[in-house]
């Protein structure tokens, strides 16, 4: 067997009888995954992808899409007319904290639920259809294949989404957000819904990784110096209330999902993609979590580790 899947495989045997943790609740259809599905998958610099454990099924990407549109906004509009409409302070709250500034009311960063949603918003398209082609295609470059949205996660997220909307309509009432808050909102929740797999993760990682270069097939998906601002911007806020531990832990810059995806960057190094329904208190997948945190360590990841 090849070292390296070798060494993933015994990493996520030995993380795996832990069970600790449940899957998201607050989102019906969510809370419907089997709890018990594992899977790591790392990609390198030549763009060989290894994974181990359940790497071929699809789960919906939530929040781990957020530095993906991120990606996007930054490379349609240039850092100063997003920074114009969302920060970059970790906020230290929980993913869907009321977290805007009191005076602009300028959401704290774009990987929280509020400044993801105003960074949906800079995306193109006359209506909520059009925005959702764009940013699907986006991630799709991300991940070198073609995504797809699940629209029954969809409508479950948009029935049970007025917490998102309140912050779009705040957002709006500062006139952070300037587009129809329905438009935006709805975007957001296929945006949440879009369906991958370890594997695709990884590779979405590796993009970041490797300068915004999709290591598979080679296509600069973003500028240079987007995937720098994005990767600076997961390390201090990717982790919600959990950032600065985890980077002192694990110190890879990284985003988690409610669904139970999380992706690592290794900057020049790996693009790291881990999937386990079961999440912490911060939303944050528990099994996930402890693999990258021992994968880091034994591959010596560490971005302040001397390499
Ligand atoms: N769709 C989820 C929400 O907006 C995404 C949150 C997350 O993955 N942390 O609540």
């Amino acid at each position: 067997m090849d070292p390296i899947v070798s060494l993933l495989s015994s990493l996520l045997e030995n993380v795996r009888p832990l069970d600790a943790g449940e899957p998201a609740q607050y989102i019906p259809e969510l809370a419907k995954a089997d709890p018990d599905r594992f899977a790591l998958a790392v990609v390198g610099p030549r763009g060989v992808v290894r994974s181990v454990g359940d790497d071929e099924v699809e789960f919906t990407i939530q929040s781990v899409s957020k530095p993906f549109v991120l990606a996007l906004a930054f490379a349609m509009h240039g850092r100063d007319d997003v920074l114009a409409r969302v920060g970059v302070e970790p906020s230290g709250e929980p993913f869907n904290a009321i977290s805007l500034e009191p005076q602009t009311g300028r959401p704290a960063n774009p990987l929280v639920n509020a400044g993801a949603i105003a960074t949906t918003g800079l995306i193109p398209g006359a209506d909520r259809h059009e925005r959702t082609r764009t940013i699907v295609a986006g991630l799709s470059r991300f991940a070198g294949r073609q995504l797809t949205v699940d629209e029954s996660v969809y409508e479950s997220e948009s029935e049970t989404g007025d917490r998102n909307r309140a912050l779009a309509y705040l957002m709006r009432s500062y006139g952070v957000l300037h587009e129809r808050v329905d438009e935006v909102v709805e975007a957001y929740f296929r945006q949440c819904s879009v369906l991958v797999t370890a594997r695709d993760i990884a590779v979405m990682s590796g993009t970041l990784a490797f300068s915004g270069r999709n290591p598979v097939n080679n296509e600069q998906v973003i500028p240079e110096s987007v995937a720098r601002d994005v990767v600076s911007i997961m390390t201090s806020c990717g982790m919600y209330d959990f950032s600065g531990e985890w980077l002192m832990r694990v110190g890879l810059p990284s985003k988690s999902g409610v669904a139970g995806g999380l992706v690592s960057v290794a900057p020049s190094q790996f693009g790291v993609g881990a999937f386990s329904p079961r999440l912490d208190s911060h939303g944050n997948s528990v099994r996930g979590s402890i693999l990258v945190e021992r994968l880091s360590r034994e591959f010596g990841m560490h971005v302040f580790d001397r390499h």
